[in-house]
């Protein structure tokens, strides 16, 4: 067995305007850095509507339907927008982790990376935001239990920003754990520790501007311990690099290596409950850090199936 790249060149379809940091060039720059992996590359499928529906209304789906322009772009909030080939992006960004849960757990591979873009942990039911459309990552995770029958899934979230999006369409779900390791105060204000889910069921991590990668390391193997208390049978990652200290946007001082380090600690739990990895591309801003950063952990998932 060994390690599934999804991904679509639809992910560039989705097209933002000049000078947003949520660029075509971060997909290059992702699949450039893994270029020369030996991983089982496979197409990411547009998601069926169903899939969606577990996470986000009927009327939220033609909202965004209904939004995409014939040419240019169309603003949902300040700095999420839609272009002519966002639908077909966003669809097989959902489509991508949905069908990386499924092979995962028919055994076809050991883990998955879904590398796609736009992101989706900020996505709530009804509201498109942070450059997000579709919730990714609990849409993946309701698949997992609600299709596959799983008792108990974890969704892991390393991206600077709060995984707002996650939280809310995951809340009131006990099946799943969430946690969320982020800087505070940042976009989107969320996050803080006293937020644990309807069920007590989720951990969040706020770090302060200037945390380096010791300390991040270790916040992660306090939230690991949680999780491993939790016994999730399948583990989806929330993988944005944007924790990165050359990152643009936030400020935290992680590197390579501790993105590295945090998903070795990720893939030892999993192993050690045999639960497959999903993880799922979400932010990252430095094109060069992006793609040392995406390289560094897609590496460790496959020496983990070794
Ligand atoms: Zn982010």
């Amino acid at each position: 067995m060994t390690t599934a790249l999804f991904t679509h060149p639809d992910a560039e379809r989705h097209i933002t305007p000049p000078g947003h940091a949520e660029q075509v060039a971060r997909q290059a720059a992702v699949l450039d850095a893994l270029a020369d992996l030996p991983l089982d590359r496979r197409e990411a499928p547009r998601a069926d509507e169903v899939e969606i529906l577990r996470c986000h209304p009927q009327s939220y789906l033609d909202r965004i339907r209904g939004a995409i322009p014939d040419e240019g772009w169309q603003m949902l909030d300040a700095d999420t927008h839609l272009s002519p080939g966002s639908l077909d992006a966003a669809l097989r960004g959902a489509g991508g982790a949905v069908a990386a849960v499924d092979a995962v757990l028919a055994g076809e591979v050991a883990n998955a990376f879904v590398a796609m873009r736009p992101p989706g942990h900020h996505a709530e039911r009804e509201t498109p935001m942070g450059f997000c459309i579709f919730g990714n990552a609990a849409i993946a995770a309701m698949r997992a239990l609600d299709h596959h029958g799983l008792d108990r899934v974890a969704v892991l979230d390393f991206d600077v920003h709060h995984g707002n999006g996650t939280q809310a369409l995951l809340w009131d779900e006990r099946r799943a754990f969430f946690a969320s390791s982020h800087q505070m105060p940042l976009y989107p204000g969320t996050g803080a520790a006293g937020e644990r889910g309807a069920h007590g069921q989720m951990v969040n991590v706020p770090l302060r501007p200037g945390t380096d990668g010791a300390a991040g390391q270790a916040a992660w193997r306090d939230i690991l311990a949680r999780c491993r208390d939790f016994a999730p049978q399948l583990v989806i990652v929330s993988a944005g690099f944007d924790a990165h200290a050359a990152d643009p946007l936030a400020q935290l001082n992680w590197d390579d290596d501790d993105f590295a380090a945090i998903t070795r600690m990720i893939c030892d739990m999993a192993a050690d409950l045999s639960a497959p990895v999903v993880s799922c591309l979400e932010g990252g801003y430095d094109l060069d850090a992006l793609g040392r950063s995406a390289r560094a952990h897609v590496q460790v998932l496959l020496e983990a199936q070794e």
